[in-house]
């Protein structure tokens, strides 16, 4: 087994020195605190909202030495919602400049540059090339990027600079055909979302918080001496009861506050389309702005993304349809006129945005409400991956002016820095660190949050084998179950077959 640079396994005969033959390790330590403690607060959602809150409240706990009980769950693995399946962009988002949202642009910005400074491992710049294809476009892009460079005030970040035809050329002579007039290049800064995630989970865990993921909050009500939160483990079926003095509700589309459109985004996963190690913004005619970002280990891919449509369904059912699959082969088409490109694999999420007036869904405005309800639940909705950090700080603020005063406003978040990111090089420790230290359970769980493997391959049943049983055999999987987990990896990551529909 190889991973997807080729590197070398560990010999078997190693693997339980990384696994210590443990199962039950990290998980069952987070659910036994569930079971025992009664929390101050009690987190629904490990996306990066509910991460970063934990971690909020975690670190301000412990740098001001006051006592706080803090529980988060989720109900499938952390990161698995949005939180994963993005354009792993950190930026300030040229869209909403386009729709004059300065505030959310300059809040952005300012989020842009605290985390390229606290998560350096985690959070990086990147270059974008912006293809013009005119003498308009060139002035009114020029004037856009130098309000974007203005409103990013002094971050450490490159500033704009103007391409000419001859230069943009050079840089991409593959795009739109050779055709280009100019381009303009800026800079933003990319993540891997879902370890970012995990990386403010395993903070919040290390300052004391419990967090255990495949635990679903399915009931609550109030009492007298606070919330009585039925839980159930979705692995063991187990059903307990947990209580909490606040219930923070950060699950998303899957959030019972109302008042939230559901707007499906989806990406195809290519081998690299474009020649350079930048990423390409490119408005298409009805002004979405869409992204080919250097994706994989060695940017050996490109992602393409994103759409804007209105999900009607559950949120537990999330895939690309036809129609998405189409628009963005289309695109590709466009853009790379020469490239042969079958997509590898496509991911969708939804965005829970605030209903507003807004007709289309790209129009839907992506500023973030945080808000208790009568029962005094607190909610957080709508908002960008970007801003999480400060979503979470103003979230963290409100929770402890009820249950720990002296923690409201003292605001940790924005001066500690993430630990470096560590890890295994080989896909048999990947395996074993994800499980030990991560709590991934499912398949999935590894090819999707823990690595992004299952997007980076063309992967089918006999491919998989052997990743399914590595992790089989640390978990004590059948051969059914090792059926069960790689069906699931092979749906999750599919392309719809487009070839009734014109393209
Ligand atoms: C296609 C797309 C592209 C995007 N690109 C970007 C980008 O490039 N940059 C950017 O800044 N933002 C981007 N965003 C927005 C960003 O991804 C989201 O704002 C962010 O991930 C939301 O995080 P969250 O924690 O609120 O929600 P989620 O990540 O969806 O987490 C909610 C979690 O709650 C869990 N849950 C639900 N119900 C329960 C329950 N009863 N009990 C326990 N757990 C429960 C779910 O399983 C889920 O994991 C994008 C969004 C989409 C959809």
């Amino acid at each position: 087994m190889r991973d997807a640079r080729g590197a070398a396994p560990t010999p078997d005969w190693l693997l339980p020195f990384y696994t210590g033959g443990v199962t039950e390790d990290a998980r069952e330590r987070q659910l036994e605190r569930l079971r025992r403690e009664r929390l101050d607060v009690l987190i629904l959602g490990g996306g990066i909202n509910g991460a970063g809150i934990a971690r909020d409240l975690a670190l301000r706990a412990r740098e001001t030495g006051t006592p706080l009980s803090i529980g988060l769950v989720e109900q499938a693995h952390f990161a698995s919602g949005a939180s994963s399946r993005n354009s792993q962009l950190i930026h300030g988002g040229l869209r909403y400049l386009k729709n004059l949202e300065f505030r959310l642009v300059r809040e952005a910005l300012r989020e842009r540059a605290l985390l390229l400074r606290l998560a350096p491992d985690y959070v990086r710049p990147l270059r974008f090339f912006m293809p013009i294809s005119g003498w308009f476009e060139r002035h009114y892009y020029h004037a856009g990027l130098a309000l974007y460079d203005l409103l990013a005030g002094k971050a450490r970040i490159e500033r704009h600079r103007m391409l000419s035809r001859e230069e943009a050329a050079q840089l991409e002579p593959e795009l739109s055909g050779g055709r280009l007039r100019g381009a303009a290049l800026f800079f933003d800064a990319r993540v891997n979302s879902a370890r970012f995630t995990l990386a403010n989970i395993s903070d919040a865990i290390d300052n004391g918080a419990a967090a255990v993921n495949y635990v679903r909050a399915e009931a609550w009500e109030r009492d007298a001496e606070g919330w009585r939160v039925h839980l159930r483990d979705t692995l063991s079926g187990e059903v307990f009861e947990t209580r909490a003095r606040k219930l923070v509700d950060t699950t998303g589309p899957w959030s019972r506050a109302g008042g939230l459109r559901l707007v499906r985004g989806s990406h195809l996963v290519f081998p690299r389309l474009n020649r350079s190690d930048n990423a390409i913004a490119w408005f298409e005619e009805s002004g979405r702005i869409i992204f080919v970002i250097p994706w994989g280990e060695d940017n050996q891919l490109s992602l393409v993304g994103t759409t804007d449509v209105d999900h009607k369904e559950s949120p537990d059912h999330v895939r690309i349809s036809r129609e998405e699959t189409a628009y963005l082969l289309g695109i590709v088409k466009e853009l790379f006129p020469g490239a042969q490109a079958r997509p590898l694999a496509a991911f969708s999420a939804l965005r829970p945005l605030l209903r507003d007036e807004a007709a289309s869904p790209t129009r839907t405005s992506r500023e973030h409400r945080i808000w208790n309800d009568a029962a005094g639940v607190l909610h957080v909705a709508g908002g960008k991956y970007t801003t999480y950090r400060l979503m979470s700080e103003e979230a963290a603020d409100l929770a402890a002016r009820e249950i720990a005063p002296a923690l409201a406003g003292v605001h940790p978040t924005s001066r500690t820095p993430f630990r470096a990111a560590c890890l295994p090089q080989s896909p048999s420790e990947r395996i074993a660190f994800a499980v030990r230290h991560e709590m991934a359970r499912r398949l999935s769980d590894l090819m999707f949050v823990s690595t992004y493997w299952g997007y980076e391959q063309p992967w089918d049943r006999e491919r998989l084998e052997p990743y399914a049983r590595e992790m089989g055999a640390i978990l004590g999987w059948d051969r059914e179950r090792m059926e069960q987990e790689i069906e699931a990896v092979l749906s999750l990551r599919a392309v719809p077959d487009l070839t009734p529909l014109p393209l």
